[in-house]
């Protein structure tokens, strides 16, 4: 049994129909995430990661991603990495091909086009118009906008039992962070322990929405914890959530989303603000949820 979970209504579509399609083809948990992850970085029709999506306040595309294996906690990220993509797939190499979990930046491209990834124009004449209106100062409101409209990381946690029935689970995500930020800031969707977390002894998480907060937080890695503490999937993301608006004052700025997997298949989402779309595939069934913020 496989299951997948992917945030987010339009980009998530695309994610898990990839992912799924990559299953068909033979590929294994890591690879199904990283195809579902890279068909969504490549749409130019999709504003939210990738190409075409929306850049920082200098009008240029920095992209994060990271992929993180729960058979023995191995991982690799990318962040501010301008002019490549997929990134997740340059994550995946940081994990694969190099004793080290995070390359950032110049680097990072180096280490990619190096890896045989050729560089690319991420800008597309819509992102452009979208960057100039911005910047223009027609809409104050767009940075909001952008965060409830389209939001900016697609996440996607997956779990795989086996014949003997082992379970496996994998974590990943990949964004062009929030729109209009800081040049050279990172936000959460990189980090493990905020962005993505997996442990096959426990479960796997992913958050999406503000950072900045879901970082201060170590959302993922405190949802996984919670399981292990014996909570359901749910328990487990609402606690981080309640956590969070508890402590952090500006978790509700935006949304703050946390959505888990445990190895026994339960699910769980939880989000400060707003409603949180995200999909399910079990086996190729695929079905849309949607999670109302906790009062
Ligand atoms: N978490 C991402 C970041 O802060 C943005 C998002 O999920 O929309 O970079």
């Amino acid at each position: 049994m496989t299951t997948l979970l992917v945030t987010w209504k339009e980009p998530g579509q695309v994610g898990i129909e990839a992912a799924w399609n990559a299953r068909k083809n033979g590929a294994d948990l890591v690879t199904m995430i990283e195809k579902g992850l890279a068909a969504c970085e490549m749409d130019p029709s999709l504003m939210a990661i990738g190409l075409g999506s929306l850049p920082n306040s200098d009008g240029d595309l920095e992209l994060d991603a990271a992929i993180m294996d729960g058979r023995d906690l191995n991982c690799g990220a990318v962040c501010s990495v301008r002019g490549i993509a997929p990134v997740i797939s340059v994550a995946r190499m940081v994990m694969e091909k190099t004793p080290h979990v995070m390359l950032a930046g110049d680097q990072a491209r180096r280490f990619a086009i190096e890896n045989g990834v050729v560089p690319i124009n991420l800008m597309t004449p819509e992102c452009i118009a979208k960057y100039d209106e911005w910047k223009r100062g027609e809409d104050e409101k767009f940075f909001v906008h952008t965060m409830n409209e389209s939001h900016d990381t697609v996440t996607m946690v997956g779990l795989e039992t086996g014949p003997d029935g082992k379970p496996h689970l994998v974590a990943a995500s990949a964004t062009s962070g929030l729109a209009w930020k800081m040049p050279g800031r990172v936000g959460d969707s990189p980090i493990v322990g905020a962005g993505i977390y997996a442990d096959d002894e426990i479960g796997a998480a992913g958050a999406t929405g503000l950072g900045e907060e879901l970082w201060k937080a170590c959302a993922s890695y405190r949802s996984v914890r919670n399981m292990e503490a014996g909570m359901t999937a749910q328990e487990a993301c609402e606690e981080t959530v309640r956590h969070m608006m508890r402590r952090q004052t500006n978790s509700t700025d935006l949304p703050c989303v946390v959505m888990a997997l445990r190895k026994d298949g339960d699910i769980g989402a939880a989000t400060t603000k707003g409603e949180f779309p995200f999909w399910i595939c079990r086996d190729g069934d695929i079905e849309f949820r949607e999670h109302l913020a906790l009062t």
